[in-house]
């Protein structure tokens, strides 16, 4: 860009931003586009030369690199090429889209799947479509940002009730009980807590106020239940959610998203959904990354007890130091710091020790919340998070926070 905009607002826009991202370099407080140059295993990877224990990746059954993942990447990339020529609806479906959907919907345990190209857009696309004006839709104060980012494209009336908080979303669901369409949407676990959405008494209030239920998926597949099918299996109330959405980028190593669901709800979709009508198909070796991903948790259900167990393990150890990590019961562990500067310096002397965490400050958590925010994964070993562990118990102390 010229450096002559000059137009409304949009200059200060960007001059405030450069001041802001500048501030932080300056007191060597940036942390965020940091470019990783290799990958060591599924737990390490090296920046700017340095081997780092990586405590911030979605990865959570450390299936990146996976070799039969990586070899059926290969082999559709050879067969096919490196994309699709355009939008599924036309020319764009491939026999492994519907591979991958039908994958999806068995793991899932739903009649069918429909995929599209990244999460961001399945929420964005999903929402837009099952509610519109004069319809009432319903979110956890702490949903991700794509959900709220959906409700507000669908130009329906956006509730939000506190945090988990039943009660208050029965106070909303009674006080719109003569509104003929309702959608609830929450989080299977949420992405900056990592607690886990109270499902059970969510699925009772949707039938009694005859709301339908949409969960994103993002953090509980692969990670909650037996055999990782998520936060329905997590209960033990498979086939409560009406829409069940989640992402190919996470546990799963690829790039994508998906909405699982009855037949005519995935019709719905795939003739509807702008962002699948309007968005190009997933690539070819992303289809059959993410197709081959969902075979191995089946094929490896061991992967499944070990993030589990790596969770437990951390949560327990940071508990014991003396940190708060608040409601976590999964995968994603924050370390509350309270304020910014206090995340910010807790996760400088993490680096410098060559742990790879970040920061999660305001507006991304309220304020007075901030945050470190790790993540552990079925690729860590006992010994790796023993010592995150003693790292953070060390920066915590000189930081004043333990
Ligand atoms: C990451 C995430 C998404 C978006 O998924 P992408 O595939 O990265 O676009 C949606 N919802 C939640 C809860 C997420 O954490």
């Amino acid at each position: 860009m010229s450096e002559t905009i000059d137009v409304n607002g949009i200059d200060m826009r960007i001059r405030a931003m450069d001041e802001r991202v500048q501030a932080l370099h300056d007191r060597d407080m940036y942390f965020y586009n940091i470019p990783v140059s290799e990958l060591k295993g599924s737990a390490e990877v090296v920046v700017d030369g340095r081997t780092m224990l990586m405590l911030a990746s979605y990865g959570y059954l450390g299936l990146l690199g996976h070799p039969r993942i990586n070899d059926n990447a290969a082999a559709a990339l050879r067969q096919y090429g490196t994309g699709t020529h355009g939008v599924r609806l036309l020319a764009g479906t491939l026999q492994l889209h519907l591979e991958l959907e039908r994958t999806i919907a068995d793991f899932k345990q739903t009649e069918d799947a429909v995929t599209f190209s990244s999460g961001y857009v399945t929420n964005l696309a999903a929402i837009s479509t099952l509610v519109g004006r004069h319809d009432m839709v319903f979110c956890d104060k702490y949903d991700h940002a794509s959900i709220v980012d959906g409700c507000l494209l669908s130009g329906a009336d956006l509730k939000r009730f506190r945090h988990n908080d039943m009660e208050h979303l029965e106070m909303l669901l009674q006080r719109h009980a003569d509104s003929v369409t309702k959608l609830v949407i929450v989080d299977a676990v949420f992405s900056m807590d990592g607690d886990i959405i109270d499902l059970p008494r969510t699925v009772e209030l949707c039938r009694k106020y005859d709301a339908c239920l949409m969960v994103d998926e993002a953090h509980s597949v692969g990670v909650l239940g037996k055999t990782g099918r998520g936060v329905e299996e997590h209960f033990g109330i498979q086939g409560s959610v009406d829409v069940k959405m989640g992402t190919l980028s996470k546990t799963i190593p690829s790039v994508g998203g998906y909405i699982a669901g009855s037949r005519g709800l995935i019709n719905l979709m795939k003739h509807a959904a702008r962002g699948f009508i309007f968005s190009a198909a997933i690539p070819p070796a992303q289809a059959a990354a993410a197709k081959t991903a969902f075979d191995v948790i089946l094929d490896e259900p061991d992967r499944i007890g070990r993030v589990q167990r790596n969770a437990a393990q951390f949560i327990r150890g940071l508990r014991s130091a003396g940190f708060d990590t608040m409601q976590s019961e999964t995968a994603i562990v924050p370390v509350l710091c309270g304020t910014d500067e206090k995340a910010y310096e807790l996760v400088r002397l993490c680096q410098k020790e060559n742990i790879f965490v970040l920061p999660v400050v305001s507006p991304a958590v309220p304020d007075g919340m901030a945050r470190l925010r790790a993540t552990v994964t079925a690729g860590h070993t006992d010994e790796q998070i023993e010592h995150a562990v003693s790292v953070l118990e060390k920066a915590g102390k000189l930081v004043g926070l333990i």
